[in-house]
């Protein structure tokens, strides 16, 4: 108890000290609203395999597994709300400590918890709605499940034909070109920055902590496990996300 009070104020001491930090997150910041992370022993990968671009573009058998999954996971997301890790990083924003939220996430709960959407910044793509892969046409989820209840069948765009996919990046599938390039000039113009939540292993992603780092800034790592990169980190703090960020930003 005593080392996690002494980790809570080393992590609010460098928030007060910071003039613009950016906050960076990963699937463990929303397992506390009810959302599996990937890589924990519990989390998806231990129970299945990803389903790369290219496999969903080329089958459509691919296309059934994918939608099939979809709403399967959606079963918990649809539902969560944002947790007391998700409100600490919320105030950070309100009060102009933190610039922006670079996040993994694809659950929506940063934008739920009241950081304004141009301040989050989606490396991975939304899951709450659909695009066309070709002319990238979006489409809502609600009437693309009823209709896959119904008949099975993977969604095509109707106005060119081509598959619809969740709004995601998929495993093979190219980064956003705007948002990889505004993460990085975040990541370069911050001098405290906080990675949440995220087992640091999925490039190009976990490679933003690393640049913050060689850039100067002051590297924060919250996860319970350890993570790759917590040898260049300044502070690494293996603690639960909802109450040590609670703790740290005075929210409850
Ligand atoms: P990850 O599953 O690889 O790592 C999550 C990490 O968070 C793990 O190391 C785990 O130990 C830690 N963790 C889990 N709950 C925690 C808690 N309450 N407190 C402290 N630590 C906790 O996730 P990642 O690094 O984000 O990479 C996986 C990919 O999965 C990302 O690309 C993301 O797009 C996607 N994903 C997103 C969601 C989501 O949107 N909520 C959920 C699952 C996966």
């Amino acid at each position: 108890m005593e080392d996690a009070r002494a980790d809570i104020e080393r992590l609010a001491g460098l928030i007060a000290d910071a003039r613009r930090a950016v906050v960076f997150t990963g699937a463990g910041i929303s397992t506390e609203s009810g959302i599996p992370d990937f890589r924990s022993p519990t989390g998806i990968w231990s129970q299945t395999t990803p389903i790369y671009y290219e496999e969903f573009l080329a089958s459509e058998e691919a296309r059934i597994e994918a939608w099939r999954r979809k709403f399967l996971v959606d079963r918990d997301i649809v539902d969560a709300t944002p947790n007391r890790g998700h409100r600490a990083v919320a105030k950070l924003v309100r009060t102009g400590k933190v610039a922006s939220v670079i996040t993994q996430n694809i659950d929506n709960l940063h934008q739920d918890s009241g950081v304004p959407a141009e301040k989050v910044i989606e490396l991975h793509g939304n899951g709450s709605y659909a695009k066309c892969v070709s002319c990238q046409e979006r489409y809502e989820l609600g009437p693309i499940k009823e209709a896959f209840e119904k008949d099975g069948m993977p969604p095509a765009c109707t106005l060119c034909g081509a598959p619809v996919k969740t709004a995601t990046i998929s495993f093979g599938q190219a980064m956003p070109d705007a948002e990889m390039k505004r993460a990085r000039r975040e990541t370069l113009a911050c001098d405290l920055f906080l990675a949440i939540g995220s087992s640091l292993v999925v490039y190009p992603a976990a490679g933003f902590p690393v640049l913050a780092k060689e850039s100067g800034s002051t590297l924060v790592i919250l996860n319970r496990e350890a993570t790759d990169l917590d040898g260049i980190a300044d502070l690494v703090i293996n603690r639960e996300i909802g109450p040590t960020l609670g703790e740290a930003a005075n929210v409850n």
